[in-house]
C-alpha cells in the first residue's frame, strides 16, 4: 500500500504540489487526471524520489519513503515508472534492455534472470520480438518492453505518465491492454492519464488535479458521471 500525507513539491516560488494526500490501496488502480501544468506528472516523480519533497510523508507498506538521505535506488527497485518516451537503449535487444535493471541493482545473473524475463514477453504478447533492437520496433511495442523492463524488477508499485501520448492512435489500445492484465495479475497501480476513457474503464479511484491539490477523487462513476466541483465539471466538458 501506498499513502502519501501533505506531499508539498516546490520550485522556486511556485507550489507544483500542494499538501497531496493519497492512498493507494493494495492490486489498486488510481488515475490521475487534469490539465497541463497541473502537477500530475511531479506527483508521479515525487513518488518514485526523482523529485526530492519540502514536506510530507510517503509511506510505502508503512516506511515513510520521503524523509532525507534514504537511498532513492533502492526505492526505485520497489516502485518502478514508465514515461511517455520509451527510452529504451538503442544498442541493445528488447530482452538485454529488460535484464539490464536487475542485473545491475539486484546482481543478478543473466542466467538467473532470463527465464522471468522471457516470460514476460510471451506474457505480454512479444515473445517474437525480444531479440530485436528498438529501433525493429514499432512505439506500441517499444512501449511494452519499457513496462516489461520496469515489471523485470519486481516492482511492488508501478507508475505510469502519459505512456500513450507518443503513440499513434491505433497503437494506444495494445499498450492500455498491458495494463488491464497488469490489474488483473494485481498489481498496484498510478497512472497520470489522458485517456478518459480508459480511466473509466479500468480505474478504481480517479482523482483529479488542479493546481498542485487533489480537489475531487472518487470511483470512475462518480467523478465522471457526477463530479461535484465546478472546477472538476468545467474540464471533464473540454476533456471528454
Ligand atoms: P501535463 O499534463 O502537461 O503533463 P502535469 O500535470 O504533468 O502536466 P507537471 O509536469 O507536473 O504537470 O508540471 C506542474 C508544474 O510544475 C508546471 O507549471 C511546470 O512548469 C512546473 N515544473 C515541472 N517541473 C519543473 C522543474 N523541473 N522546474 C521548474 N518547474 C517545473
Ligand atoms: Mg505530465
Amino acid at each position: 500500500k501506498l499513502s502519501l500525507r501533505g506531499v508539498v513539491k516546490r520550485f522556486g516560488d511556485s507550489t507544483v504540489c500542494d499538501g497531496i494526500d493519497l492512498d493507494v490501496e493494495e492490486g489498486q488502480m488510481v488515475c490521475l487526471i487534469g490539465a497541463s501544468g497541473a502537477g500530475k506528472s511531479t506527483l508521479l516523480r515525487c513518488i518514485n524520489l526523482l523529485e526530492a519533497v519540502e514536506d510530507g510523508e510517503i509511506f510505502l507498506d508503512g516506511e515513510d519513503i520521503a524523509v532525507p538521505g534514504l537511498n532513492p535506488q533502492g526505492v526505485r527497485a520497489r516502485i518502478g515508472m514508465v514515461f511517455q518516451s520509451f527510452n529504451l537503449f538503442p544498442h541493445m535487444t528488447a530482452l538485454e534492455n529488460a535484464m539490464l535493471a536487475p542485473r545491475r541493482v539486484h546482481g543478478r545473473s543473466r542466467a538467473d534472470l532470463v527465464g522471468e524475463v522471457e516470460e514476460l514477453f510471451t506474457r505480454f504478447g512479444l515473445a517474437d520480438r525480444m531479440h530485436n533492437y528498438p529501433d525493429q520496433l514499432s512505439g506500441g511495442q517499444q512501449q511494452r518492453v519499457a513496462i516489461i523492463r520496469a515489471l523485470a524488477m519486481r516492482p511492488e508499485v508501478m507508475l505510469f505518465d502519459e505512456i500513450t501520448s507518443a503513440l499513434d492512435p491505433q497503437l494506444v489500445g495494445e499498450v492500455l491492454d498491458v495494463l488491464l492484465m497488469l490489474k488483473q495479475q494485481g498489481m498496484t497501480m498510478v497512472l497520470a492519464t489522458h485517456e478518459m476513457g480508459f480511466a473509466r474503464q479500468a480505474a478504481d479511484k480517479v482523482c483529479f488535479l488542479k493546481d498542485g491539490k487533489i480537489i475531487e477523487e472518487g470511483p470512475p462513476e462518480a467523478l465522471f458521471d457526477a463530479p461535484q466541483r465546478e472546477e472538476t465539471k468545467a474540464f471533464l466538458a473540454r476533456a471528454l
